[in-house]
């Protein structure tokens, strides 16, 4: 299975000031999903292929810190220079400073074409500012997909991780491998590992999640929108054990929200 046709994503990676070429037509009832799961697990890749299919964006916080590093020093606010820090230390950024930039690129919240957030929320405080704001326009989530996967099979998976400079294809150096060694097969970007893929900062990577990321399980647990998916196997079957299983959460929430609505009217709200 191929990517291809990716958006620009202009809007999310520069924020106010990036215009997106294309904005996905408005649909009925856009998705708004996000995932969840260890880093390693798959969730870059499993959000490239849910938006070829679902066409939502694929919207990765980390996109946004690491578009950040590759400008020069001058061009980053202080705050920014702050997160790329505790990036490249593989810890997390701060809530209120990631808040700040996930708050400055709200129109990508409020597209028509809905979004799979990747890489955010993270803590249970970035998810009850998500919640407040979503919640403030009448807008919901459809389903958080958490990945679930063996700590073994995580750390193998990241350390041989390579991704494209230029298009960020994600590729890995013996289950996924490019077809010329070092070179992306989509635009032949050169392929590197990413600073916070090293063994140190897998380690602490991973501490990070399971002490700040894994409450949030039990916070979409308790309101009803968690969608366990185990992250074994190849990408495809992963993918194809996620989009049926999603298809099945909208269509109950549709039937959930015009029930509600009928009932509504019944009673003269
Ligand atoms: P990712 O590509 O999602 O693994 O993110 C790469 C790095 O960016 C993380 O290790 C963090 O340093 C930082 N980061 C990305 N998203 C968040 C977030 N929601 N909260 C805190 N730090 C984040």
């Amino acid at each position: 299975m191929t990517v291809t046709n990716k958006p620009t994503r202009a809007a999310w990676l520069q924020g106010p000031s990036g215009r997106c070429e294309t904005v996905p037509n408005g649909q009925f009832l856009p998705w708004r999903i996000v995932l969840l799961g260890a880093p390693g697990v798959g969730k870059g890749t499993q959000a490239d292929l849910l938006n070829q299919r679902l066409l939502a964006c694929h919207l990765s916080t980390g996109d946004v810190f690491r578009a950040a590093a590759t400008r020069s020093e001058g061009e980053l606010s202080p705050a920014m220079k702050e997160a790329l820090g505790y990036m490249r230390r593989g810890e997390l950024v701060p809530d209120t400073t990631v808040w700040d930039l996930v708050q400055e690129r709200g129109a990508c919240l409020h597209c028509a074409g809905g979004f799979i957030l990747d890489g955010f929320p993270r803590t249970a405080a970035q998810a009850v500012s998500l919640k407040q704001f979503l919640n403030k326009d009448g807008l919901g989530l459809t389903a958080v997909v958490t990945y679930e996967l063996p700590q073994s099979e995580i750390v193998a998976r990241l350390g041989g991780r390579r991704t494209c400079e230029k298009c960020k294809a994600v590729y890995h150096i013996t289950e996924r491998s490019p077809k010329v060694e070092g070179r992306c097969d989509h635009c032949e970007g050169a392929l590197f590992q990413r600073e916070d893929d090293r063994p140190e900062a897998i380690k602490v990577r991973l501490e990070a999640y399971d002490r700040s990321t894994a409450p949030l399980i039990e916070f979409y647990r308790k309101a009803g929108l968690l969608l366990p998916v185990s992250a074994a196997g190849t990408p495809e079957e992963i993918y194809e054990r996620t989009v049926p299983e999603l298809e099945v959460r909208r269509l109950t929430q549709f039937a959930e929200q015009m029930w509600a609505a009928a009932e509504n009217r019944r009673s003269g709200l």
